[in-house]
Order: C-alpha cells, then sequence, then structure tokens
C-alpha cells in the first residue's frame, strides 16, 4: 500500500515550492491508488496554529489537492498535528535511552560551543567529546548536583558507511563520522523534529517520503532513529528544489526585491497587483506575492494550469507533451522520471500554461467567475441584476483570448458596468480635444442615431461610409467615440464595444463627452 504525506509548518502561507513538493506526494498516491496524508509538524510552540494552517489547506482546496488523511477530515491514524503526539516522541525517546542508543548530556551550550571552536581552529570535523554524557545514575545525580540540566542526545555510530537508495538521487552515501549526536529531547522534555518526523512515519505507515532536496542531509539521523527503534525504513525520494529565476539557489518569499529584477517576474507581480488593488486587497510582499499560492488565486489564475506548470517543475511525461489535464498526471507520474536538477519557476511559462487553460475553459464557467470578480470589485451590484449575465456573456466572447486571468476582467470591462464614466484624461485631451474632433463626433453621432440593428457588422458598414463621405481616415472618428463611449485609447473591439453598450447608452456617453468638451 503506497502512503505519502506532505508535512507542512504551520506558517501561514503556501509557498510554490511547496505545492509542487506535496503535488508529487499526492500524484504519487493517486498513480499508485494509494493514500496522500497532510501531517501539521507543529512541534515548536506556536500559537494561533489553526490560523497559521488555514492559508495552507485553503490552498490545497483550491488547487484540487485532496487528502486521505489529516486536518479536518482525520483518519484512522490521528491525531495528525504533532503537537498533540507528544507522548509518543516521548516514548520513542525512552526507548533509546534504554537501549543505549541515545543518552542523556548534561552540557552546556557554551562548552558544546568550546569544543566545536577548538575542532574549527584545529581544522578536523567537530565531534562532541561526549564528556557530559551520563552513563550511570551516579553521572546524572553529579551532573544535577552542579545544577546542570540534560538533553537527551543520539549516541550516534561513527564508524562505516551509510548508503541510501534514494528513488531520485540513486545510490547517496555518508560517512557516519561526520554525523553528530543530534539533540531528540530538550531540558523540558519535549521533543525534536527528526524524532518526531520518524516517529510519526511509522504510525502513519508512511512507504515513500518524498520531499525537498533540504532534507537529503537530514536522513543519515533519521535513518539512525528509524533502525535504532527497530522500525523498516520507507523509501526515500529526494526533490530538487524549485529554484529562483536564473540561478540554482531555492526559491524564496523573502527575496522577492531580487526576483523583481527579472523582467518577466516584474511584469507578473504588477499585473497581480493591479488587480488585488481593483480588489481592494492587502498587497504586502509578505502575502502577496508570486512565490505564495494565494497570489494566483486572487488575480484568478486557473487551478489546472498551475497544477500542470508545477509537475513540470522537475518531471516530465517525455521531451515533448506540456499539456497535461488531472487525470493524465494520475495515469503516468513516476519517480523515475523526476530530474535530478533544480528547476527555475518561470512566471512567464505558467503565464503561457494559464492562457491556454483559459482558452479551454467552457464560456458559461468564465462568465459565472468573471462575475464574481466584477462584483467583488464593486463594478456590479449584489444582487446581481439579470441584465448583467448576458451583457457580461457578450464581453467575454468578444474579448476572446485577451482575457488571460478571471481579474482580467475588471481593466478589460469596467467601462461597460460604469454609471457615470471616468475618463483617462489624456486620451481624452488628445482625441477629442483637438479642432474639428467634437464637429465630427456630433456628425456621427447622428449617424449613431440611425443604425438598426444596432450590431457589431452594421455599425461597421455605418462607419465605412461615414469615412468615405467625410472623406477622413478611420482613425480621426474611431479614436473620438472609443474614448467618448469607453473613456480609454485603448480597449475591446470598437464594433462589439457599442453593440453591447447599446444604443442609448452610446448616445447619452457621446452627448457627455460632447458637453464636456464645450465647457
Ligand atoms: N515540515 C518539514 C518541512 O516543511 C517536512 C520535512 C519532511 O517532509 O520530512 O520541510
Amino acid at each position: 500500500m503506497v502512503r505519502t504525506r506532505f508535512a507542512p509548518s504551520p506558517t501561514g502561507y503556501l509557498h510554490i515550492g511547496g505545492v509542487r513538493t506535496a503535488l508529487f506526494n499526492w500524484l504519487f498516491a493517486r498513480r499508485h491508488g494509494g493514500k496522500f496524508l497532510l501531517r501539521i509538524d507543529d512541534t515548536d510552540a506556536q500559537r494561533n496554529v489553526e490560523a497559521a494552517l488555514e492559508p495552507i489547506l485553503h490552498g490545497f482546496r483550491w488547487l484540487g489537492i485532496d487528502w486521505d488523511e489529516g486536518p479536518d477530515i482525520g483518519g484512522p491514524y490521528g491525531p495528525y498535528y504533532q503537537s498533540q503526539r507528544l507522548e509518543r516522541y516521548q516514548a520513542a525517546a525512552e526507548k533509546l535511552l534504554a537501549d543505549g542508543l541515545a543518552y542523556r548530556d548534561y552540557a552546556t551550550t557554551d562548552e558544546i560551543q568550546a569544543e566545536r571552536q577548538a575542532a574549527q581552529a584545529e581544522k578536523r570535523p567537530f565531534l562532541y567529546s561526549r564528556r557530559w554524557m551520563a552513563e550511570t545514575p551516579a553521572d546524572d545525580e553529579r551532573f544535577a548536583a552542579e545544577g546542570r540540566q540534560a538533553v537527551v542526545r543520539l549516541k550516534m555510530t561513527r564508524e562505516g558507511t551509510l548508503v541510501i537508495d534514494d528513488l531520485v538521487r540513486g545510490r547517496v552515501e555518508f560517512e557516519w563520522a561526520r554525523e553528530q549526536d543530534h539533540v531528540i529531547q530538550r531540558t523540558d522534555g519535549t521533543c525534536l523534529y527528526h524524532l518526531a518526523s520518524v516517529v510519526d512515519d511509522r504510525d502513519f505507515e508512511i512507504s515513500h517520503v518524498i520531499r525537498a532536496e533540504e532534507h537529503l542531509s537530514n536522513t543519515p539521523r533519521q535513518v539512525f532513529i528509524a533502525q535504532s527503534l527497530g522500525y523498516e525504513l520507507p523509501r526515500y525520494a529526494h526533490l530538487p528544489y524549485v529554484a529562483e529565476p536564473g540561478s540554482k539557489n531555492k526559491l524564496s518569499k523573502r527575496k522577492l526585491d531580487k526576483y523583481l529584477k527579472n523582467r518577466d517576474f516584474a511584469q507578473v507581480n504588477e499585473h497581480g497587483l493591479a488587480i488585488a488593488q481593483a480588489l481592494g486587497l492587502e498587497t504586502s510582499a509578505d502575502t502577496f506575492n508570486p512565490v505564495i499560492v494565494d497570489f494566483y488565486e486572487q488575480v484568478g489564475y486557473l487551478p489546472e494550469a498551475i497544477i500542470n506548470y508545477l509537475v513540470l517543475l522537475g518531471w516530465s511525461l517525455d521531451d515533448r507533451t506540456e499539456f497535461m489535464g488531472r487525470q493524465m498526471l494520475i495515469d503516468n507520474f513516476s519517480l523515475e522520471r523526476v530530474t535530478k536538477a533544480p528547476a527555475s519557476f518561470d512566471p512567464k511559462k505558467l503565464w503561457a500554461f494559464e492562457d491556454h487553460y483559459m482558452q479551454e475553459l467552457p464560456l458559461k464557467q468564465k462568465v459565472a467567475t468573471m462575475l464574481t470578480y466584477l462584483q467583488r470589485a464593486g463594478l456590479v451590484p449584489t444582487p446581481t441584476p439579470c441584465d448583467v449575465g448576458p451583457k457580461l456573456t457578450r464581453i467575454v466572447e468578444a474579448a476572446g483570448d485577451r482575457l488571460k486571468v478571471f481579474g482580467d476582467i475588471l481593466a478589460y470591462a469596467d467601462f461597460f458596468f460604469q454609471d457615470e464614466l471616468t475618463y483617462d484624461e489624456k486620451a481624452f485631451e488628445k482625441n477629442l480635444g483637438k479642432p474639428g474632433a467634437p464637429e465630427l463626433l456630433t456628425k456621427f453621432r447622428e449617424v449613431l442615431a440611425g443604425v438598426e440593428p444596432f450590431e457589431a457588422a452594421e455599425l461597421e458598414i455605418a462607419l465605412q461610409e461615414f469615412v468615405a463621405a467625410q472623406d477622413i481616415k478611420a482613425g480621426a472618428i474611431v479614436h473620438p467615440v472609443r474614448v467618448a463611449t469607453t473613456g480609454k485609447a485603448v480597449g475591446p473591439g470598437l464594433y462589439d464595444c457599442l453593440a453591447i453598450l447599446g444604443k442609448d447608452v452610446t448616445l447619452a456617453r457621446i452627448d457627455r463627452a460632447l458637453k464636456r468638451v464645450q465647457t
């Protein structure tokens, strides 16, 4: 039975790289008809765990990465929060002590530090002398009498080599002599992450530990713990980093300023910010930034695009296939095809996937979600008048592939829904302020008043005839009409705009613009 897990700490946000790791675990479990678990690594005493966890769970739900056991739903192996499993870890620490595979250590931090510095000065690898290790109850008494307190350390093997057959990295060797006697339990009795992780992986019967490469160096101590406790080892698969643009370093939320020097990154960020601002969202880089999944949900990306793009950061089906839906991924995912080299996160590439999936989305679904964006931005009221739906359908249809994310509807179509049009002043001045323009627009207004039906094809003919009769360039009338009716210099096809606005609104907007020129 394949059982995989993703083990987030409650940090308050879902990192793009974390999702990639979770996704591989999820796909692997689904591929093999197994189970995918969420385990919450909250060993460091922390307040508000639930609040800090919510954005993470929300992100997974949005992406459709569902878990079979874990928070909210529980499961037969629960609890799934490390903070609730302390007794299990303490029992394991006791067993290791009893078997002589861990010891109580009474050294102070300063004493350990001094040994470390001495090793550094002599240019030899540091290995703790175990001078303050309690070997007998008498030792405990003596150290305690000196006012010392004990932590529990692993009594690591110091000879030989550990070989791990990693499902991604292949054969990896570690010299035991380079491993430290890691602390597994603090003076206050609480246990540390590595012990907790090993005990949980065994308790939850995890078959495959699939996680980020940064944990590879933790594996020897975890193997030591597992073997010391008599556990069977899971299979390990250490995934390459999701790297930052242009380097092999791990993508980090804190380095946004650096990433913004990358043009693509900056563009995606700016585009997102504009949408977030139109929605009135809080946009500090701490919570809103392209390294965090929530950014994409707010801006209105499709989960399919994110999943498809992220899976390719470290995995491929072959050397050609790019677009793959969820089921296809589930049917084909394998750890053998995971690469060892980190892949850089490229928001522009993600954008291309988004473009693809948005074009594939049925019109009805597009319209329904875009409507929620208009509502959230206050451009249409809730409850929404019944003419808004059909109007929005026409707008979205006319937009074709120009709407890439749901939030694009805000800048693209705001003018359709404004009672009182706001003008781009520069465009207004340039196109309506110039000599002759108001007169031309006044004449064309009369033409428009007679167009019947008021549809794109008829409007186009009317405009062409007008251009020919007046012996002008099309631009001389197209631009003034556009600014007068949409407030902007650029936008959707003009005939579609006018037809969707309808004759009454079109004429009223032209009148208002003409009045504004005259005053
Ligand atoms: N909580 C750990 C992390 O976020 C999980 C490590 C593991 O998967 O073993 O990195």
